[in-house]
């Protein structure tokens, strides 16, 4: 799968991008991350990409045109998904997020400041708008690396087979239910015993067990 992304702050990525399962995928050749630098598009001497909205009212927006010029040089020939990051989004699912690692290509927008004009959004360059939660950051940077991640995770062969994706809180294996508590040794810390059934070496009755406790 390939990502692209346009951010303000490119840099922000290195950390999550360069360290265990992200960097395997990459190694791997799964996942190609493709960092652009909004500024790149900036207008004038200035180069300005922000500008104050309309109507009043604090903070800076960033612009259509620099927006829409970074997302038509960046798309080329074969559009593709194109995400912005917004609190006003569809709040992020396990199963949205599935559906996004079976596509062959991202563009996820990263906006910043007061957020961006409306019109890359009504005039068809964003096809879909995401939340992370419902509270607000700085900017798209951190949604997006959230979504990079949990959608590099579900690509095949991305997860060792120790790190399998298939039964975790939310997959349709637990009915998009919260997982079963897990345990290991020691056996007992303080007082605090292992339950017995997952000792008992039973797997149905351990089985039995771990969907009792899906939450
Ligand atoms: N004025 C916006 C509002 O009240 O909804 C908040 C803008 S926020 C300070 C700047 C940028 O951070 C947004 O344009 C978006 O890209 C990103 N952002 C902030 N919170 C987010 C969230 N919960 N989910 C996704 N993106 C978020």
């Amino acid at each position: 799968m390939q990502i692209d992304v346009l951010s303000l702050f490119p840099g922000m990525f290195a950390g999550p991008l360069t360290e265990s399962i992200l960097q395997r995928a990459q190694e791997k050749g799964c996942l190609s991350v493709h960092l652009h630098d909004l500024r790149d598009w900036a207008l004038g001497t200035y180069k300005q990409v922000d500008d104050k909205p309309y109507g009043g009212g604090a903070g800076m927006l960033l612009r259509v045109d620099v927006l829409v010029a970074a997302i038509e040089s960046v798309q080329e020939g074969a559009i593709p998904h194109r995400i912005l990051f917004s609190p006003r989004g569809k709040v992020l699912t396990q199963e949205r997020v599935e559906e996004l690692a079976a596509m062959d290509r991202l563009l996820l927008v990263c906006g910043h400041y007061e957020g961006v004009d409306q019109r890359v959004i009504d005039g068809g360059w964003i096809d879909e708008e995401i939340s992370i939660g419902q509270y607000v950051l700085t900017g798209g940077e951190l949604p997006a690396m959230v979504l990079i991640d949990a959608v590099a995770r579900q690509i095949p062969d991305v997860l060792g087979k120790e790190e399998s994706a298939e039964q975790e809180s939310f997959s349709k294996a637990l009915n998009r239910k919260k997982e079963y508590p897990h345990y290991t040794r020691p056996e007992e810390f303080r007082g605090i015993r292992v339950p017995d059934v997952l000792l008992s070496g039973h797997h149905e009755e351990i089985e039995k067990w771990r969907r009792h406790h899906l939450l």
